[in-house]
């Protein structure tokens, strides 16, 4: 067919070769894409997808994603030639170009910033990236041919650790060195990296194996025996070996080996005969790279049994699936959610689609990822913010390649190159959590998720204890599916729930310290029965302030509207919004006198309180300065699951997700700050939370107890928590958001105008919410008001809400008038380097 056509063409056509432009997307806030022209000689190797490098203004030099091509010169000015190609295969899928279209439209930002959010560092090159030898790469020994300019390089990274591409660039006094760079990749002989901390360092097990003439011949074997049965300690080493890879059933096996370790790790065996062994040639010593997410295959579960409920609820789940795209699993706290969840992904996969489980932050513990391992083992891929850059980037060429199929990750994980999705799963979807506060996209990965799974046709499942109302309303106006577990897994019952009035406690003097009388007596209790607790305050450090006694002085962020918090274990004063630290003052600055008190408490005094109230208890603390290193959380959950720790003392942190056998008793020492905070969904939030930090008792078994001490006991709250009453809830709350039209009724976008100037700030609020009236309606445009911290990090604050009805607004049009209206706000000369960040959504 093909060659009857060129028949008809002219020769002349065949070869002359088009112009082609390709549209890139920088890393960077760009207003709009940028054109370069493709070489011709790159015409077939230039991709939709993949990395191009380019010059972008005089000196950087970038990577960049190549999102058109086509062959339209750029009107308005000379398109640069394209540099280098990187890829071979695109790194970001059509799919995922569109999702990140989508995200810059609806949450206003560039598509520049969703790229630079969205791939890991290791997939981002620059002029500043650098590059170091290969770790395994010798150069002496490896048998490579090398171009006169790779030797360069590779003779140059061999007297530093590391180069930046600007200084190849120089090395070898030529543009096209990316070229070099890249078949030295491709080579095995270095690797790119993007910080020296950073330096990729793979995971390298010493492994054996049986030399392989004698798994060929079962002669050589046999002869082997007979060699060796005077030496009754290298016999038994071989037959250890056999036995844990019995070559004789599937030669194969040999070829992985079996690390040295595990040979040596039986009582009599010495490594000494594993060694005589090696010399002698009868067992082979080889390295491997091995993966950076271990996974401990080799205890596989059992396949766990679905429950009744469970069975029903799956069922429904999948009936629902076949009119509905969209469901909710409403599940109380233990009600085995996530064993739904694993049966419904592999359910999934038996189709040959790809799974994404998106979990929120906190709650991506070991408990859960251990529990996918098991299941999944080598198809499962973890994505999390606490990883290197490099281990990102693993996962992400992982998904491309097809090794994971199911990823199990937190918020960016929307960001993964999945192109046959057939399942996505929020859990807990309620959390606040999902939604990115800065820097853009402020995207929510719940919303992102959902639009992911229909441009890809897949199916979403929401899960939680306790949905969100707009989620919820989703459910009950038939948009959505909505199945409910409403017992919980076993003989599990739902926890009893007791309100202490702290106020009364205080006037009958039964508080020690922040502890009533009744809490403390009921913890006693539970550690006298080897049980464990909980405790839950949502602030962490030691108090949120310090005050003198004398003339009341209170020290205050130098850059933030917020007063300093105490950290007692580094003696600190810290602000929790930009991070300024000052050690504590001695007496205070004012007034002079050595009177400063702490004010409030947090976690820490909690713990160092409890500490003294029972010293012969174990007790830990988990909230964000007890887990900052990327281990930290993981090691405070396995010390409580093993029983080392009896009580945990945590944040918002402990509330999430954990399941613990052993927990019988659960503690919220102030239930107040929480209930009275000042938001519309300030309700709403303090049931979810008081519901799920109580759920962390008495899942199996034994009915667990939880103490809620409050000024207020008779909050109507404290009722519907206790008698885990969501419906109620939800009525309530749906009719104040139809009331005062808040979502879900509404879209909500804030805008935040900042300066470093007070007065800029305001008037520059005025103006923008003046032009935002007359744009959308003096009705849509509230504000604008000063936040109840306003100003951070030296800029001052002003926020104007603008409120679109949800059915009424043409969403595009509506963004585009508020777009220009700051477009236009930053050209006035009175507001000079104002900034403002529109978040749409906000939580
Ligand atoms: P949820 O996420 O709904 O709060 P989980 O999925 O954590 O609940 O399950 C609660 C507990 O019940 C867990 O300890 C889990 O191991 C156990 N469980 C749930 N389903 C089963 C099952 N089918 N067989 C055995 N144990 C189960
Ligand atoms: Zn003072
Ligand atoms: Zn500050």
């Amino acid at each position: 067919m093909s060659e009857l056509l060129n028949f008809n063409y002219p020769p002349e056509q065949v070869v002359e070769r088009v112009t082609l432009f390709a549209d890139v997307i920088l890393p960077l806030p760009l207003p709009k894409l940028y054109t370069y022209r493709i070489p011709f000689e790159m015409n077939d190797d230039v991709l939709v997808g993949a990395r191009v490098i380019v010059q972008f203004g005089s000196k950087k030099v970038l990577s960049c994603i190549v999102a058109e091509i086509h062959e339209n010169a750029p009107a308005d000015y000379q398109a640069k030639y394209i540099l280098d190609y990187l890829d071979d295969k695109p790194i970001v899928t059509t799919p995922q170009l569109k999702l990140f279209k989508w995200i810059a439209d609806y949450y206003m930002c560039t598509l520049g910033e969703v790229i630079n959010a969205a791939l890991p560092s290791a997939l981002k090159l620059s002029s500043e990236s650098r590059i170091q030898l290969h770790p395994h790469f010798n150069p002496e020994e490896d048998e490579i041919d090398l171009a006169l300019q790779e030797e360069k390089i590779i003779f140059a990274l061999q007297n530093n650790q590391a180069l930046t591409f600007t200084e190849v660039g120089n090395l070898l006094q030529g543009k096209s060195y990316h070229k070099f760079i890249k078949s030295l990749i491709q080579k095995e002989a270095i690797i790119i990296f993007e910080q020296v901390s950073d330096k990729f360092a793979p995971k390298v097990v010493k492994k054996v194996r049986l030399s392989e003439h004698f798994v060929q011949d079962e002669g050589m074997l046999e002869e082997l025996f007979n060699q060796l049965t005077p030496q009754p300690k290298q016999l038994d080493v071989l037959l250890n070996y056999l036995q844990k890879v019995p070559v004789h059933q599937d030669v194969h096996l040999n070829y992985k080996g079996i690390e040295k370790s595990e040979l040596t790790n039986v009582p009599h065996l010495s490594a000494s005969s594993i060694n005589t062994l090696i010399k002698k040639g009868v067992l082979e010593q080889f390295d491997q790279i091995v993966s950076r997410f271990p996974a401990d295959y080799s205890q596989k579960l059992l396949p766990v049994a679905l429950s009744e409920h469970q069975e029903q609820a799956k069922d429904e789940i999948l009936g629902l699936f076949k009119e509905k795209d969209t469901v909710l699993l409403h599940g109380v706290t233990g009600s085995g959610k996530t064993e739904v969840y694993i049966d419904l992904i592999k359910h999934a996969l038996e189709g040959g689609g790809q799974v994404l489980y998106l979990l929120p932050e906190i709650a991506l513990t070991a408990q859960i990822v251990t529990r996918l391992m098991k299941v999944f083992g080598e198809k499962l891929g973890v994505y999390h913010s606490k990883f290197s850059d490099n281990e990102r980037a693993e996962v992400w060429q992982g998904i491309l390649s097809g090794r994971f199929q199911v990823v199990v990750g937190v918020r960016s994980s929307i960001f993964l190159p999945f192109h046959d999705l057939s399942l996505v799963i929020i859990d807990e979807e309620h959390e606040a959590s999902y939604k990115q506060y800065d820097p853009a996209p402020r995207y929510n990965a719940r919303e992102t998720a959902l639009m992911m799974a229909h441009l890809q046709g897949a199916k979403t499942l929401l899960g939680s204890a306790t949905p969100s109302i707009e989620t919820y309303y989703n459910c009950k106006t038939g948009r959505w599916g909505l199945v409910t577990m409403s017992k919980r897994f076993g003989e599990a019952q739902l926890p009893e729930i007791e309100l202490v009035n702290t106020r009364e406690e205080q006037h009958r003097k039964n508080m020690h310290s922040h502890f009533s009388g009744k809490l403390l007596t009921a913890i006693e209790a539970r550690l006298q029965r080897h049980e464990q607790v909980i405790l839950f305050q949502n602030r962490r450090g030691y108090a949120p302030f310090i005050s003198c006694d004398e003339c009341s002085w209170i020290p205050k962020c130098n850059f933030c509207a917020v007063s300093l918090s105490y950290h007692k274990y580094n003696n600190e004063l810290r602000c929790h919004y930009c991070g300024y630290h000052e050690r504590m003052p001695h007496d205070c600055p004012a007034c002079g006198a050595t009177t400063l008190k702490s004010m409030g408490f947090g976690t820490e005094k909690v713990e160092d309180e409890l500490k003294l109230l029972l010293p012969n208890a174990d007790i830990q603390r988990m909230d964000l300065d007890t887990t900052k290193k990327k281990n930290s959380y993981q090691q405070i959950i396995s010390e409580f699951e093993s029983g080392k720790t009896n009580v945990l003392v945590g944040t918002q942190m402990v509330t999430k997700g954990l399941d613990f056998e052993n927990v019988s008793l659960v503690g919220i020492l102030n239930a107040d700050t929480i209930i009275n905070f000042p938001d519309f969904r300030a309700h709403e939030r303090a049931y979810q939370l008081f519901v799920q930090v109580s759920g962390r008792a008495g899942r199996r078994g034994k009915t667990g107890s939880v103490i809620i001490q409050t000024r207020d006991p008779l909050q109507p709250i404290f009722s519907k928590v206790s008698s885990n009453d969501y419906q109620s809830l939800y009525e309530h709350e749906i009719e104040e958001r139809m009331r005062f039209n808040y979502p879900p009724f509404v879209r909500m976008i804030r805008a935040t105008v900042k300066h470093a100037d007070e007065k800029v700030s305001e008037n520059a609020a005025i103006v923008l919410a003046k032009d935002l009236a007359d744009r959308l309606g003096k009705q849509q445009v509230l504000g604008p008001e000063v936040p109840y911290i306003f100003k951070i990090r030296n800029l001052f604050l002003n926020e104007v809400h603008i409120k679109l009805p949800r059915e009424s607004t043409n969403l595009r049009a509506a963004k585009a008038q508020i777009a220009q209206a700051i477009f236009n706000l930053k050209l006035l000369p009175d507001f000079k380097g104002i900034r403002v960040v529109a978040d749409v959504d906000p939580v």
